[in-house]
């Protein structure tokens, strides 16, 4: 496990040699950039007779199968466990900047597997690569196609640094949990988006021919103790939640590889977990691929194997006995085998033998422009009183930007997902500590230089905060104030609250008096937030408009300017609610470990009312709900029908029409959400997500609209988790279904009732 007291920052980064291609001043601000011997190369040499080549057809099983049959022990066990010497745990590097690798087999033509980082773009010391908006601004877009541009600009780029295991996919619910850290990374708190949007990244990340991951199994939704915290949840509660969003992850995306998590489920450590790596992964959803440790998260080395763990990462700590525990009958041989065989059959299924990488500089300036189309697609308009917005360029005379370094840079988040981003970063101006290893990053771009291309007779001036009597006289003699507030977020820990804390300047700027005092001195003020995910707003009835930004990516200024000024309507919903206060959290105070190392217990009493479902149930009023989001027209939805297509044999579902209009005068894009409340009998929340659509249409356009909701799909839309059976069941009893622009009660009409026997 990643041990945080024991490392300083960066500073050994470069002891031993480095085989990364990355430029000296970026290594100095990476995490896992630090000095392990060895680079690229071979290992097994071998006196065995020569090998049969590796099979160039047949299925990914049959093919792993033949290269098995090729190995000796020693090669078997060497691709169970990641290439990081023992001793060298904390300060090495690794070839390629990656940050994990397994050697090549050269006498079997067995290539090297180099793992790194890629959330929300290639991160650890790779390379400057493309920092795309936060994942969660993905999810926020609540479209497959989009998300599969995204996941694109992942594995092209990691192939183009010949990168072959991507360790994305973060998919934990953290709605549970709001203020953790690694909020930004993953895809909001219901499972059905959260899982369909993470499938679409990996989908498009292993098309690249890179193996694509999902993290971290399971229940990984506090930073806080997040080596010892053991998650008690009941079996019908785990699968009807965060379990559930890894499932569709898993068979939606085909993915290859699973990484399973630090903390402890039911008293067992994930990486040891029988019930959940062999029951729930392998044995329930037949997941074929191999499933790794997350870094320094193996515990042993039989219990481990037997468990279901089939690669330890980053070394050897454990599995370096696998050899005596096989000999001495802990652990079967065809165990062993198993293991090699998943990660062969993952090679050979997403195509590392059939494509081999070509290392070439990575397309910037188009995968710029991806990144701004998904900031401006995930982006959401949470306020736009007496239509502040959109601003005329052509007649604005003067604009006030104040705050969070908006005259050149924006925010992005912290820890093994960051992007080292193409040009100039401002870095570091504070390190908070936890989590200490993590570096404060500004991406490079500027949304004041943007505003002000979009302004041209403009004065566009900036106030950098930190005097809030100086931002308001800038405020008071401008004719629109837009304050930039920042809520910085990281691995390694969680927000010390959902107010907004500074934890960038070296002296903390406090950013809610910062917009009372903008707004008292000019009554239009526009708040921009870059936040990994929600925050108070305790100014929210006085200013004008909000624009959740999420961290924007480095495209940001230009996607933030576009979204102000019109030239994009905002069409992002939120994939996650915002609290009113702290109190309506399940747990109002994160809990807290007693030491570094004795497992403590964390009940999830809410069990499955996670997100929205836990406001629902307890009649909380959140700030803003899921799937909330403006736009800069208006749309209405008409003649909602239901059509109940369930006694079909062969595709049993529901399909709510309707006719979905611009009634405004701009173009502009809505995401229409079905919800389903299930039979009372059940005790579910009142209601669940089970389909959505978004449509784009031109003022005044209409579109007659099908959602089809399939009862057989991976989400298990109508079904419970039945725990005496073990499996999903469709309960008898009268469902309701709904649909709307979001899940509050007021936004959504009731379409209709199915009954089942
Ligand atoms: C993180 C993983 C990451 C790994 C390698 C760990 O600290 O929890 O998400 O993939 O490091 O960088």
């Amino acid at each position: 496990m990643l041990d945080l007291s024991e490392n300083t920052f960066a500073g050994p980064a470069l002891r031993g040699h480095s085989c990364t291609r990355t430029p000296l001043a970026l290594l100095l601000i990476l995490p896992l950039a630090l000095g392990l011997a060895g680079c690229g190369g071979s290992s097994s040499s071998s006196s065995t007779p020569t090998p049969n080549p590796i099979p160039t057809s047949g299925t990914p099983d049959a093919r792993a199968d033949v290269v098995l049959g090729e190995m000796t022990q020693a090669e078997k066990l060497e691709m169970v466990q990641g290439g990081v010497t023992i001793n060298q745990e904390w300060g090495y590097t690794i070839p390629l900047g990656a940050a994990g690798w397994v050697p090549e087999i050269s006498r079997l033509g067995i290539p090297a597997l180099y793992l790194a980082d890629g959330s929300v773009g290639v991160g650890n010391a790779v390379g400057p690569a493309t920092a795309l908006p936060s994942s969660i601004a993905s999810a926020a877009s609540w479209d497959t196609t989009e998300a599969a541009k995204y996941g694109t600009i992942i594995g092209s780029e990691l192939a183009d640094y010949g990168i072959n295991v991507n360790l994305g996919g973060n998919i934990n619910l953290i709605g549970r949990e709001p203020r953790d850290g690694r909020t930004f990374e993953t895809k909001g708190e219901d499972p059905i988006l959260a899982g369909k949007i993470t499938a679409a990244h990996i989908n498009a990340i292993q098309a690249q021919h890179v193996i694509g991951g999902i993290k971290h199994f399971a229940f990984n939704d506090q930073e806080t103790g997040r080596g010892t915290v053991n998650v008690l949840i009941d079996e019908r509660s785990g699968r009807e939640s965060d379990l559930l969003a890894f499932e569709i992850g898993v068979k939606d995306s085909n993915v290859q590889s699973v990484m399973c998590s630090y903390n402890l489920t039911n008293g067992q450590y994930n990486c040891e977990n029988n019930h959940l790596l062999n029951d729930v992964l392998k044995t329930g959803w037949s997941f074929p691929g191999f499933v790794m440790s997350d870094w320094w998260g193996t515990h042993s080395t039989a219990t481990a194997a037997v468990n279901g763990l089939d690669q330890e990462q980053p070394n050897q700590q454990y599995f370096s006995t696998l050899g005596q525990a096989i000999t001495a009958g802990q652990v079967p041989q065809s165990r062993l085998d198993n293991m090699v065989h998943r990660i062969l059959r993952a090679m050979f299924a997403v195509g590392i033998f059939d494509y081999p990488q070509t290392i070439q500089a990575i397309p910037a300036a188009a995968d710029a422009a991806v990144a701004q189309e998904a900031e401006e697609q995930g982006a959401v308009l949470l306020k736009n009183a007496g239509s502040q917005l959109p601003l005329n360029g052509s007649t604005l005379q003067s604009v006030a930007i104040i705050g969070s370094h908006a005259n050149s840079y924006v925010l992005s988040g912290g820890g093994s997902a960051q992007v080292h981003p193409i040009g100039v970063p401002l870095v570091g101006v504070l390190q908070p500590c936890p989590p200490c290893w993590a570096a404060v990053i500004w991406d490079p771009s500027s949304p004041q230089q943007a505003i002000q291309a979009e302004a041209p007779n403009a004065k566009v001036q900036y106030a950098d905060g930190s005097d809030a009597a100086a931002a308001a006289t800038l405020a008071a003699s401008s004719q629109v104030a837009i304050v930039f507030v920042s809520q910085w977020a990281s691995e390694g820990m969680d927000e010390p609250s959902l107010n907004l804390t500074d934890l960038t300047s070296t002296t903390p700027i406090d950013q809610d008096a910062l917009v009372d005092a903008v707004v008292a001195a000019n009554p239009h003020t526009i708040v921009v937030v870059e936040s990994g995910g929600p925050i108070l707003m305790p100014w929210l009835s006085q200013v004008s408009a909000v624009l959740e930004a999420w961290y924007p990516g480095q495209s940001g200024g230009p996607a933030i300017a576009d979204l102000l000024f019109g030239v994009t309507n905002p069409s992002g919903k939120l994939p996650i609610t915002f609290p009113a206060s702290e109190a309506q959290l399940p747990r109002p105070v994160i809990p807290q470990p007693p030491d570094d190392v004795t497992p403590f217990a964390v009940n999830y009493t809410e069990g499955y009312n996670v997100g929205y479902k836990w406001y629902d149930v307890n009649g909380f009023t959140p700030l803003f709900s899921f799937g909330y989001g403006l736009s800069y027209t208006t749309f209405s939805i008409t003649n909602a029908a239901l059509v109940n297509n369930l006694s079909s044999t062969t595709n049993p579902n529901f399909q709510v029409t309707f006719n979905l209009a611009n009634t405004g005068t701009v173009a502009g894009a809505e995401v229409a959400q079905v919800y389903l409340g299930m039979p009372a009998s059940l005790n579910e929340p009142p209601k669940r997500l089970v389909g959505w659509k978004k449509v784009l249409l031109q003022p005044g356009g209409s579109q007659s609209v099908t959602i089809e909701v399939d009862q057989n799909d991976s989400s298990h839309p109508m079904s419970y988790w039945d725990t005496g059976s073990s499996s999903w069941l469709v309960a008898p009893g009268t469902y309701t279904v709904y649909l709307g622009n979001s899940e509050s009660a007021a936004s959504l009409t009731t379409v209709g009732t199915i009954t089942t026997q």
